[in-house]
């Protein structure tokens, strides 16, 4: 069964995107079956591995939330064999006003979800910078979620809001939601307001804070303009070493978590 993953944050501009991109590549390179959902209506993820709006006009996450389509016929390739994308476009910005009167309308993705499954590893949702419906459906459909988080000052502001939302989400839908940890990014180590804010994202977070911290890198902004995760696009350059860390601590993680469930398992 697939882990499906939310990257979350409802500020913009602080790396949800690039992280869904390029964390997805790296796990999809380590052999893991991983497909992206592009779950914000900007489109900014879809574009970034490599496909063009006219391709999935008809066939995106938008059609598989209303029911339109089957999920499986709004999955693309990309580049990487273990690679695959589900795009959205404008019209996603719809389907928040659409489907507020629909029933289950928190359920819509994790309904759309159900026959694939059995087809990935990871199913990584790429977040559109708010807390509404889109978000909601992200983390009711969720075994977890990633916050990308600046470091930069006011990085925590907005922090209480979103763990009220994962508070809100477990009491009413999904009470097995877990936070993976925030992935620090952008992160310049020449800076001192940069080291000051990531100890204290530390010093609050503890282990909840991924060791692999994502430097800014200009290779990881020109990427998404060749249609290319980094790891394709410049392998040696230092957003590729993070990612790749940041994919490594996230495997290692889930298989010394999926241990401890095997061996919590009452004896037969
Ligand atoms: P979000 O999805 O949270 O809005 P993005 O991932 O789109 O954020 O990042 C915002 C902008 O910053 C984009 O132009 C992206 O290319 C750039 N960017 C993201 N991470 C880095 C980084 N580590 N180094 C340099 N530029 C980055
Ligand atoms: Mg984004």
């Amino acid at each position: 069964m697939a882990k499906i993953i939310a990257l979350m944050n409802q500020k913009g501009g602080v790396g949800k995107t690039t992280t869904t991109i390029n964390l997805a590549a790296c796990l999809a390179v380590a052999e893991k079956k991983t497909l992206v959902i592009d779950l914000d209506p900007q489109g900014n993820g879809s574009v970034s591995l490599g496909l063009d709006s006219s391709q999935h006009t008809n066939s995106n996450v938008y059609h598989a939330m209303i029911g339109r389509t089957d999920i499986r016929e709004a999955i693309y390739e990309t580049e990487l064999p273990n690679l695959h994308i589900c795009p959205s476009d404008n019209n996603l910005s719809g389907a928040e006003i659409e489907l507020v009167s629909e029933f289950a309308r928190e359920s819509k993705l994790k309904t759309a979800f159900m026959p694939i499954m059995d087809s990935y590893d990871y199913i990584l949702i790429d977040c559109p910078p708010s807390l509404g419906l889109l978000t909601v459906n992200a983390l009711n459909a969720a075994d977890s979620f990633i916050v990308p988080m600046q470091t930069e000052y006011l990085a925590m502001e907005g922090l209480a809001q979103l763990i009220n939302t994962v508070k809100l989400i477990k009491a009413n839908l999904n009470p097995a939601l877990e936070m993976d940890g925030i992935v620090l990014t952008m992160f310049d180590g020449r800076a001192s307001l940069h080291k000051q804010v990531s100890e204290e994202i530390r010093r609050h977070f503890g282990d909840k804070v991924f060791q692999a911290v994502i430097p800014r890198n200009v290779k990881l902004a020109e990427c998404p303009s060749f249609g290319k995760p980094i790891i394709l696009y410049d392998i040696e350059s230092k957003g590729s070493e993070a990612y790749l860390a940041l994919a490594k601590e996230l495997i290692i993680k889930d298989r010394a978590q999926s241990v401890e469930t095997q061996n919590g398992l009452p004896e037969v």
